[in-house]
């Protein structure tokens, strides 16, 4: 058996130093309990704010324990009258290859609707933060201009991709020319724009929404959340989702130009939390799936091979090498 341990609190970017991988008895299920096995492992930009030492939503990582994520795991030995053997499960497990859980907030998965890793991504948290953050705070309607930053990721490709099944104009912004060719091929974005080789962002947002932006689906923060605000349109709606570019940054980011524009435009902005809509799970999940069936929603995933690759995978998602959701396969 195995297990990665979080071993140093990264002060900028995190480093594979960061994390220790350490071979570990396999246990044994006690009354009650149930013997999983990793099948799939979710690495996810939001695991960088828990490797700080600071108050969340969420408690911190503590150094010299296990990683935890979402994972997708079988049931190979049951001591609970709720599982049986070859049960597929996810939820907040430990980064270890084979380890014991009471079955307390598992949710058995249906592989016959969707394959295993999908629940990590389209019908697992992402998917959900896309449906439920343009559902709550962005409600896009038919004709207006929505506009998704971090657009090849595994939340933004859903967004788009709602916002398209709205109605309206949607242009993306990710990191390379392959990704904006990409999005607009398979998931039907009407514009991209590289922001890594636009010299002047808040130009070419101006010229790829010619009627400015209604809704703007913000992933990434910093400059990039800047340069839209620049170009919102009245009763524009914010959703602050994620803000990858500055979750590296040491010191106290600077905000957007807010001021005069969010009340000149009366504006909304609001930050959205997935875990704060539970409630609305089940019934989201069933909205995405019956997307995916009927062809309207499609999928990415980058599936990166073996239980030790898990750190890099976890790394790699700030320098951008996935495209649609980061999984690693056991
Ligand atoms: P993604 O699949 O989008 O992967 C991260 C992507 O971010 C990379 O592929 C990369 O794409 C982009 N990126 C990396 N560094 C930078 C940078 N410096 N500036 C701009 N873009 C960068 O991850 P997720 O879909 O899982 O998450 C997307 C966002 O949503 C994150 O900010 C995350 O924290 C947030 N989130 C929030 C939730 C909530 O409840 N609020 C729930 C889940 C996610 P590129 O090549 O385009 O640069």
């Amino acid at each position: 058996n195995k297990s990665i341990l979080f071993k140093n609190r990264p002060k900028g970017k995190p480093a594979l130093s960061d994390f220790e991988i350490t071979e570990i008895e396999k246990p044994s299920p006690k009354d009650g309990e149930i013997l999983l096995k990793t099948k799939y492992i979710s690495v996810d930009p939001y695991l960088r704010g828990r490797m700080r030492d600071e108050e969340s939503y969420i408690p911190p990582f503590e150094l010299n324990k296990p990683i935890e994520s979402m994972l997708v795991a079988e049931v190979i030995e049951s001591n609970n009258k709720d599982f049986k053997t070859e049960d597929v499960v996810s939820g907040m497990l430990k980064w270890e290859l084979f380890q014991t859980h009471t079955g307390e907030n598992l949710n058995k998965i249906d592989t016959n609707l969707a394959k295993p890793s999908a629940y990590l991504g389209i019908l697992g948290l992402t998917g959900l933060t896309a449906h439920l953050a343009l559902k709550h705070i962005g409600k896009p309607e038919k004709g207006e201009t929505l506009v998704v930053s971090g657009a090849a990721g595994a939340v933004g490709s859903v967004a788009g991709q709602i916002g398209k099944i709205k109605g309206c104009r949607v242009v993306g912004i990710a990191g390379s020319d392959e990704k904006i060719d990409h999005i607009k091929e398979k998931f039907g974005y009407d514009e991209g724009i590289n922001y890594k080789t636009t010299e002047n962002m808040q130009k070419a947002i101006e010229k790829n929404c010619p009627d400015g932006v209604d809704v703007y689906f913000d992933n990434v923060g910093g400059e990039t959340l800047d340069a839209v605000m620049m170009n919102i349109n009245r009763f524009a709606r914010i959703i602050n989702c994620g803000a990858i570019s500055i979750y590296n940054e040491k010191g106290v980011p600077t905000g957007p130009r807010l001021e005069g524009i969010m009340i000149k435009k009366s504006a909304l902005m609001q930050g959205f939390l997935v875990r704060n809509h539970f409630d609305e799970f089940k019934s989201s999940i069933k909205e995405l799936a019956g997307w995916l069936n009927e062809g309207k929603l499609k999928y990415d995933e980058t599936i990166v091979k073996g239980f030790d690759e898990t750190p890099q995978a976890f790394l790699d998602l700030f320098e951008g090498k996935n495209t649609g959701k980061m999984v690693v396969e056991i």
